[in-house]
């Protein structure tokens, strides 16, 4: 039988880390779901039930990721725990758009700490087991709005275009000990965060996709698994694109 992998997943109980998680799951991996530092144990359980998600594949971690020390402590105790993670998805995030004239440095800095220095946090501890290891796999969760830039957001395209920088540069350093490092760059994606648009802006966004749609979480998290599986075992330091063509590198 085929040993069980391990995936530790950020913001796994959003609308994207909800099905990275469930898709992970299908594959046969064992998933340490990052929730907030907000959330608790109720909140967790509530999402296993209303996801239909079997407890026994997946394990809570509280944390908040712009916290250095404390995910360096988490993944120390999560690695002990399962003695080895062998795929990573930084997929925290958030937005707090606003134009540049009018952007406060706090949420310029709330973007940059959560969207771009969690990489640092969380990658930072397991980099280097993973070297030694010589196997692992780490995917970043960035935008097409990193890649086109976007009016009212400065701080989280300047977090997601550095993420794939960030990707890249560790894919050179990961790549003689079989570590690969990729980024999936999603276009608009049916989330909660999406649904609470206004409408006209909603079938305007559509509109602008040359696919006339948005794109499904599921989508997102194939593309993630397909990352993470042996026949991506050749692919490092790569974007790849979901965005129904509305950027087209
Ligand atoms: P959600 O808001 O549904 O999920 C984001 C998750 O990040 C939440 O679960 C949130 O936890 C978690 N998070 C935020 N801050 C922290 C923190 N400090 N510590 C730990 N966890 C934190 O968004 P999506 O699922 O839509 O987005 C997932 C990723 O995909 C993000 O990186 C986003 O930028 C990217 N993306 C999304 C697109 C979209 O259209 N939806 C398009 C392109 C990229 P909590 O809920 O507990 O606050």
């Amino acid at each position: 039988m085929e040993k069980t992998k391990i995936a530790l997943v950020t913001g796994a109980l959003g609308g994207i880390g909800t099905a990275i998680t469930k898709s992970l799951i299908a594959e046969n991996y064992f998933v340490i779901a990052v929730a907030s530092h907000n959330r608790n144990a109720q909140d967790f359980d509530q999402w296993l039930n209303s996801e239909q998600i079997n407890p026994n594949c997946v394990e809570a971690l509280f944390l908040d990721v712009t916290d250095t020390n404390a995910c360096a402590t988490a993944i120390e105790e999560m690695t002990e725990r399962y003695q080895h993670i062998d795929l990573l998805v930084n997929n925290a995030g958030i937005t707090r758009d606003t134009s540049f004239k009018r952007m406060t440095l706090e949420q310029w800095q709330a973007v940059i700490n959560t969207n771009l220095n969690s990489l640092f946090n969380m990658t930072q501890p397991l980099f280097a087991q993973m070297c030694q290891r010589k196997q692992g796999r780490i995917v970043n969760i960035s935008s097409v709005n990193g890649q086109k830039g976007q009016f009212g957001q400065t701080n989280y395209a300047a977090a997601k275009a550095g993420m794939i920088g960030f990707s890249k540069s560790l894919a050179y350093e990961g790549a003689r000990s079989n570590v690969t490092v990729n980024v999936v760059a999603p276009g608009y994606t049916e989330t909660p965060m999406v649904a609470a648009m206004k409408e006209e802006v909603l079938e305007n966004i559509k509109g602008q996709v040359p696919m006339q749609r948005l794109a499904m979480p599921e989508e997102i998290a194939k593309a993630v698994c397909y990352l993470a599986s042996d026949d991506a075992a050749y692919i490092t330091g790569e974007t790849l694109a979901l965005n129904g063509g509305l950027y087209m590198n």
